[in-house]
């Protein structure tokens, strides 16, 4: 099977507990007024990868304790995220997926996809992103809403309740910049801009 891939990154502390490879998928019909990542809204962008080459990359990633879905919205293509899902759990990572919908829309929807994807998520960030709750005073999240499910015994609230949202700035060697993370995005553009 193929995911739609926006970005990837090998490993980050940007994005759930400890160092993990992060996928963000492409794709996101939800369109929150103040979504910080509007480039994955379309269907039609990305790149088309193979689940088993992304496994391949996942295995080749250095010092990684889980993987990280994000996007755009991953339960928008939840059977090539379970497939993948489901190896990544079979070398011992943990899963972190991030989604618009909550917990409690995903169970009622009963929908089987969904509900394999669930099954190998230890820790999953739910709600959309809601402008008028903005807060970043938790880990990874932008608005009051959005809350932390522990589906598995893999995490608890005591592992993440001393993590500060942080930022990250990554210079590529063509003088690109990627700023990854959950912070003021619209004051960091800005002082990119004034530099
Ligand atoms: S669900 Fe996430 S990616 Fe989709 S529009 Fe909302 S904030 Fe953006």
């Amino acid at each position: 099977m193929k995911i739609r891939v926006y970005r990837m990154l090998k490993q980050t502390k940007m994005a759930g507990p400890g160092n993990r490879f992060c996928l963000w998928v492409q794709g996101c019909s939800r369109h929150c007024r103040g979504c910080m990542a509007t480039e994955t809204w379309t269907h039609h962008g990305g790149r088309l990868i193979n689940t088993a080459e992304l496994f391949k990359l996942i295995c080749a990633a250095p010092h990684i304790e889980g993987v990280t879905f994000l996007g755009g919205e991953p339960f928008e293509q939840p059977s090539a995220l379970a497939e993948l899902a489901a190896n990544i759990k079979s070398q011992g990572l943990s899963l972190t997926v991030f989604t618009g919908f909550t917990y409690e829309e995903l169970r009622a929807a009963n929908n089987a996809e969904y509900h394999n994807l669930l099954g190998y998520t230890d820790l999953l960030i739910d709600g959309a992103f809601v402008q008028a709750q903005f807060d970043l005073s938790r880990p990874w999240v932008g608005s009051k809403n959005q809350q932390y499910r522990f589906l598995t015994n893999r995490y608890s609230k005591a592992d993440i309740s001393n993590i500060k949202n942080q930022i990250e700035v990554r210079i590529a060697t063509n003088g690109t910049v990627l700023v990854n993370g959950m912070g003021d995005f619209s004051q960091i553009k800005t002082l990119l801009q004034e530099n």
